[in-house]
């Protein structure tokens, strides 16, 4: 029999294993929910262009996978700015304190042109009929003759379909007839989303005003509301920002209370001319309904990643789960979706 594929998602797992099937001359269909694609990867350009990276940013050489996939695809990287001092805030009431980190043995990377470069180079290679956004996959159904997956309206057919989702959103929201082996059930409801919790967020200027004292714009804070944050200039335009993470429990408040708050930790580590900002950018991945769901039990951070039982293929072999959180090393990173891609790949190709 003929193989076509269909895949539930469209970021760096969905995008790469289209990719790959298509130059095997073997067709495919995207399924993606959202009205863009990319996932957990979405290089956000706010007022003036500047990128702000909402997701995925950094990689290192220890993620081989994915050097090789970049170097294959012509995308240069770039190591995160870090010259100059950081500020540490251990505790309240005591001021930020200007610290000299040792030099990391192995720096971060970037991606030039943003995260983003990767999954558009991805896309290019694809049809625009081959990617269905705004696109929610609500059953799977699956008899002796076939494999059904349904959206509110229509009716997919293929010969193998590879979900992308984060585990536990795939045991939670996509019904499945028959249902899921319970283990795999049980197992992905404990299966931590990388990241799920965390929000980001980006301000940005017209200058890098932190650089002319020497400052790297790294910042580490026991106080919040940023726990976390770096230099976001991107290497190949004038574009600057700082960029990091804040406190996960401050995700029910508004978006102008946590603004004030960032504001006001930025002006009491940087002065005044940090509220001379273009703009304030956020995502917080706890409301973005096609990453995150709220876990029935409390899971720690990377639980059940690369659990064995991802690499079961389901259904007569015609159902993988595949995605970052299935890889066997790296799951949760970019490293990881690129090497479930890959893996889904080669058993695809070989079945
Ligand atoms: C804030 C944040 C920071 C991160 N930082 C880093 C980092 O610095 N370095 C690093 O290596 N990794 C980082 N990661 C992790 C990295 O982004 C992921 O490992 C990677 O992007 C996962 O890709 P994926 O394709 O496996 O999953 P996803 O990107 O989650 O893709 C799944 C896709 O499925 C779609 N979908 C969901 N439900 C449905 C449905 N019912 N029907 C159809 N489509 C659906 C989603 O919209 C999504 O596009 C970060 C993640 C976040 C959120």
């Amino acid at each position: 029999m003929k193989k076509n594929v269909l895949i539930i998602g469209a970021g760096l797992t969905g995008l790469l294993l289209a990719y790959r099937l298509k130059k095997q001359g073997i067709p495919v269909i995207l399924l993606e929910a959202r009205n863009r694609i990319g996932g957990r990867i979405y290089t956000h350009l706010s007022a003036q262009e500047t990128p702000i990276e909402m997701g995925a940013t950094w990689l290192g050489q220890q993620h081989t996978a994915l050097v090789r996939l970049l170097q294959e695809l012509d995308i240069p990287i770039y190591a995160q700015y870090t010259e100059g001092s950081a500020w540490y805030e251990p505790i309240p009431m005591q001021a930020p304190q200007e610290v000299q980190l040792p030099p990391n043995e192995s720096p971060s990377y970037r991606i030039q042109g943003g995260s983003s470069a990767l999954i558009h180079k991805l896309a290019k290679a694809l049809e625009r009929e081959e990617i269905h956004l705004n696109t929610i996959v609500t059953n799977i159904e699956v008899s002796d003759a076939s494999i059904e997956v349904k959206t509110k309206d229509k009716t997919y057919t293929a010969s193998k379909v590879i979900s992308t989702l984060p585990p536990n959103l795939l045991a939670t929201s996509i019904q499945f007839s028959p249902e899921l082996p319970e283990e795999i059930t049980t197992i992905a409801k404990k299966t931590h989303t990388w990241m799920g919790e965390s929000i980001k967020f980006g301000v940005s200027y017209l200058t890098p005003f932190w650089r002319e004292n020497n400052w790297s714009g790294t910042l580490f804070s026991n106080v919040g509301p940023i726990t976390e944050m770096y230099d976001h200039a991107t290497i190949e335009s004038e574009k600057y920002a700082l960029k990091g993470f804040l406190n996960s429990n401050l995700s029910n408040s508004t978006k102008e209370e946590r603004k004030e708050k960032v504001l006001s930790q930025l002006t009491r580590t940087f002065g005044k001319r940090a509220l001379e900002y273009i703009s304030y950018e956020e995502t917080v991945w706890q409301k973005q309904l096609f990453t995150y769901t709220p876990y029935e039990n409390y899971v720690l951070p990377h639980q059940n990643n690369g659990q064995a039982i991802y690499q079961e293929v389901l259904y007569n072999n015609r159902f993988y789960i595949a995605g970052s959180e299935t890889a066997s090393y790296y799951g949760g990173y970019m490293e990881g979706a690129v090497q479930s891609a890959q893996q889904c790949f080669e058993h695809i190709i070989r079945n």
